[in-house]
């Protein structure tokens, strides 16, 4: 059996526990293709006390997705059905056109309860219009956008996940396009561009709020976690966001 994955933060932040008190809600967002899915993975192996949300969703399972897992799968009816309940936190279309109508995708209120009685945070891995309903309805809500180095890495990504047929992959580069200029909504931006420091920047923003959240005296190893998710806040790192932006914008036209 393989060990289990390390933290790379050192032992002072282990601490940082959520415990009676209501849950911490990360939102995380991204680009198709952009490592969201192996990032959050990572994560959730090294952080304690974290629940992702299994969020419901139309759309039919893809490989080995089993129902409940990375998904509950559910018709249109029935998703139609749980919004008239009103049992979703917040809930969208995703991937649709003017021509093709998306897929629905939603985070039942039932996560959020759940992770609450547990006395755990949750994490959510939910696209924009979703991230936007959550910070009007959970304004504590921390959300965290993941940006590829450039198209270029974006659409290479894409093409040997081997996963999406090219029209598809088409689209999902002109989704991310649309979905990129969300980016200044979020509270962190985080550049996934070498993994190993990307997982540790992502390990240290989930840290770094729990620790500046509890009111404790912070030690110098837990300073130097909150110093390094500082470094993915909106403010800090707006300056290596504009070339990623104008690696998405068409050439402008000549003369
Ligand atoms: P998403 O969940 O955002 O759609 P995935 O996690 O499926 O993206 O990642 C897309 C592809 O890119 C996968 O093949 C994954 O192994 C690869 N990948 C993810 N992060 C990196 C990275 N930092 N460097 C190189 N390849 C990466
Ligand atoms: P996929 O079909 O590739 O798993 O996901 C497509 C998109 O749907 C991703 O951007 C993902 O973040 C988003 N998504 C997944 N679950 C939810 C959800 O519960 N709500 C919203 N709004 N988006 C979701």
């Amino acid at each position: 059996m393989s060990e289990p994955p390390t933290s790379t933060l050192g032992t002072s932040a282990k601490n940082a526990v959520n415990t009676g008190r209501k849950p911490l809600v990360y939102i995380i967002s991204a680009p198709s293709g952009s490592g969201k899915s192996t990032l959050v993975t990572e994560l959730l192996k090294l952080v304690p006390d974290l629940d992702f949300s299994i969020s419901f969703t139309t759309r039919a399972p893809r490989g080995s997705e089993e129902n409940g897992k990375q998904y509950f799968f559910v018709s249109r009816d029935e998703f139609e059905r749980m919004i008239y309940a009103d049992e979703f936190l917040e809930y969208a279309e995703v991937f649709g056109t003017a021509e093709v109508s998306g897929n629905y995708y939603g985070t039942a209120w039932q996560a959020l309860r759940e992770a609450e009685r547990k006395g755990r945070d949750l994490l959510l891995d939910i696209d924009v219009q979703g991230a936007k309903q959550i910070k009007q309805r959970l304004p504590g809500a921390i959300s965290i956008f993941v940006l590829p180095p450039n198209r270029e890495t974006l659409e290479w990504r894409l093409r040997h996940r081997s996963e999406d047929e090219e029209e598809v992959i088409q689209r999902r580069l002109v989704t991310a396009r649309r979905e990129i200029e969300n980016y200044d909504k979020y509270n962190y931006i985080l550049i996934n561009d070498v993994l190993p420091e990307s997982i540790e920047s992502l390990e240290a923003i989930v840290r770094a709020e729990r620790l500046v959240r509890s009111g404790r005296a912070l030690t110098d190893g837990q300073q130097s976690i909150v110093a390094l998710a500082d470094r993915c806040r909106l403010a800090n790192i707006r300056d290596r966001i504009r070339p990623i932006l104008d690696s998405f914008s068409p050439p402008e036209a000549s003369g």
